[in-house]
């Protein structure tokens, strides 16, 4: 996909999207498949919110069980197998391991819990049930736990993803249905005639240009930034609540299955799960209330995570020293009182502050497929068009590779390693690219000092950064290390790491040697 700022001079559209995190990518898709002309608009870069600090887990939310929210559990397990139809390279199956004992869960408590799951999960997951594992076993497969306590253990399944990859991905394929998508264009205002939202004033991040984008319907999927739009009149509409969440990046776990763990202090559930060959752990729940722009890791969040850690998984000797990066964001929920933030129900519900205006409060990951088709159906009949079944149910991805995909798999990392990539690097590629790996092996094969890593301590390739320029529209070195590959969360990127990037995007974006060093310097600076 390439930007192109100008296209927005194309209005009036049907919609207008404000915010290219997972819910404005799929919204976009949805309503272009369906027919409209649609704008998204993201002030900063695809995924740039929320959509790349989760926890990346495409999952039922088995600790929602706690809080009855049985609906919110059956649609996200529906979407779990959903997704792994529509992107089978992008959402992975994942096997859980929770462990029992003493200040451990109840055993009975969690074997119901899991029961309900897979009951709630229904036929052809693309994962298997639970099942229970004694002491004995689960001590000498995970030997780092806290054995003493250990009584036992369930595994269960879910899947992960990489979450600002996916995002580009749904992106890409609103681009290719005919959606104008740019980024770096931020909605300054929204514009408002009488009491209706008519489009908003979009400022060109690269130029800094002002436009005035008409629309018959404005989206605002702007994430935590979404109610500092809604003009004030309309602002007082808006309920919701924000809590900060907080995710550690490790060295490799001994073993490969994710971890659900409950913190000894308060009884939150958190995570341990394998990611990149590094290991995240979160995340933290905490109230926020002040600009989103500066949400950050804590030494109170790193705190909290490395003695809950330590306290449940004391055989991996882990540490401050351990850690190998952090990053943090805000969950938008719906407003509550006098509820811990992990007890706030995570059902979203879409409001519609003013005519002219939808705004989507709280959501996930895995369900904003779902719920951005419920978006584009309400949308269409305000817009008096006819509604009926959203295309984005049964259409994969664009760069959904052919079927079998396992077949497929294991021929294009085979290939990946021929052309000479790594292993760990051949591994991922295909899950990376799907289809689009074609690309990839074309660049190695003409130049392949393209296949070397860009960072030894990541698993991408030097010609990951070109395509991350040329087809993925990433403008800038964060764009491209930190979205389209998480190599900045998983490795410390140097000056002369940042040198070659710069020049490998410079190639593709026309950029000369001073405009290189800049780029890289401001890189630096930023990180
Ligand atoms: C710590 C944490 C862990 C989570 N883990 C999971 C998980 O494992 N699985 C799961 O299913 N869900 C998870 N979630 C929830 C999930 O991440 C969110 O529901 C989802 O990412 C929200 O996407 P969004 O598009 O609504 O918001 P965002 O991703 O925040 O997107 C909003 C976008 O709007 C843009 N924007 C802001 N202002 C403007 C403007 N003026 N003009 C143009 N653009 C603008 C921002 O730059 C941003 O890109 C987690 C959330 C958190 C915080």
């Amino acid at each position: 996909m390439k930007r192109d700022f100008d296209r927005l001079r194309d209005a009036p559209f049907d919609l207008l999207v404000v915010g290219g995190g997972i819910y404005g990518a799929w919204t976009a898709l949805d309503a272009t498949l369906r027919g409209l002309k649609v704008a998204l608009v993201e002030r900063d870069d695809w995924g740039a919110g929320t959509s790349s600090a989760s926890s990346k887990l495409i999952h039922g939310g088995l600790r929602y069980l706690r809080g009855f929210q049985l609906g919110l559990v059956r649609k996200s397990l529906a979407e779990r197998r959903r997704l792994v139809t529509l992107a089978p390279h992008q959402v992975r199956p994942l096997r859980f391991l929770y462990p029992m004992g003493s200040g451990f869960t109840g055993r009975r408590y969690v074997a119901s819990g899991l029961t309900v799951y897979d009951l709630l999960a229904g036929r052809g997951q693309p994962v298997p049930g639970h099942h229970r594992i004694s002491r004995v076993a689960a001590a000498a497969a995970y030997p780092y736990l806290d054995t003493g306590h250990l009584t036992g253990a369930f595994t269960y399944g879910d899947c992960a993803t990489d979450d600002a990859r996916l995002t580009c991905e749904v992106v890409d394929a609103a681009w290719r249905a005919g959606a104008v998508a740019v980024n770096r264009a931020r909605v300054e205002e929204l514009l408002v005639t009488g009491d209706r939202v008519v489009g908003a004033r979009v400022k060109d991040g690269e130029s800094d240009v002002d436009l005035e984008v008409e629309a018959r319907l404005t989206v605002l999927t702007a994430g935590p930034w979404a109610e500092s739009l809604v003009p004030e009149a309309a602002r007082g509409q808006v309920r919701a609540r924000y809590t900060k969440g907080v995710h550690l990046v490790m060295g490799p776990l001994p073993t490969d299955d994710a971890l659900l763990l409950v913190a000894r202090s308060d009884g939150r559930v958190f995570f341990v799960i394998p990611w990149y060959g590094r290991t995240l752990v979160g995340t933290t729940d905490t109230d926020y209330r002040g600009d989103p722009d500066r949400v950050a890791v804590e030494p109170a969040d790193i705190d909290y995570l490395l003695t809950e850690l330590r306290a449940r998984c004391p055989g991996l000797g882990w540490d401050e020293s351990s850690i190998l990066g952090s990053f943090a964001g805000l969950r938008t929920l719906q407003s509550s009182d006098g509820v811990s933030p992990s007890a706030v129900s995570r059902e979203w519900r879409l409001e519609r502050p003013l005519d002219g205006l939808l705004m989507p409060v709280g959501g996930k990951l895995t369900a904003a497929r779902a719920d951005a088709a419920k978006i584009v159906r309400r949308g269409l009949r305000l817009l008096g068009r006819p509604d009926g079944v959203s295309p984005t149910r049964q259409r994969p991805l664009p760069w959904a590779p052919p079927a079998p995909f396992d077949r497929w798999l294991a021929e294009q990392t085979a290939a990946s390693t021929g052309l000479g990539l790594d292993a760990e690097t051949a591994h991922w590629a295909p899950h990376r690219f799907g289809s689009r790996l074609a690309d990839l092996h074309a660049l190695v094969r003409d130049d392949p000092k393209l296949a070397r890593r860009l960072t030894p301590a990541a698993p991408f390739c030097r010609a990951e950064v070109v395509l991350a320029a040329r087809d993925e529209m990433a403008r800038g070195l964060e764009d491209a290390l930190r979205r389209r590959m998480p190599a900045t969360l998983l490795a410390k990127i140097d000056a002369a790491t940042a040198a070659d990037a710069a020049a490998l995007m410079g190639g593709e974006l026309g950029w000369g040697r001073e405009r290189q060093a800049a780029e890289a310097a401001r890189f630096l600076g930023s990180e």
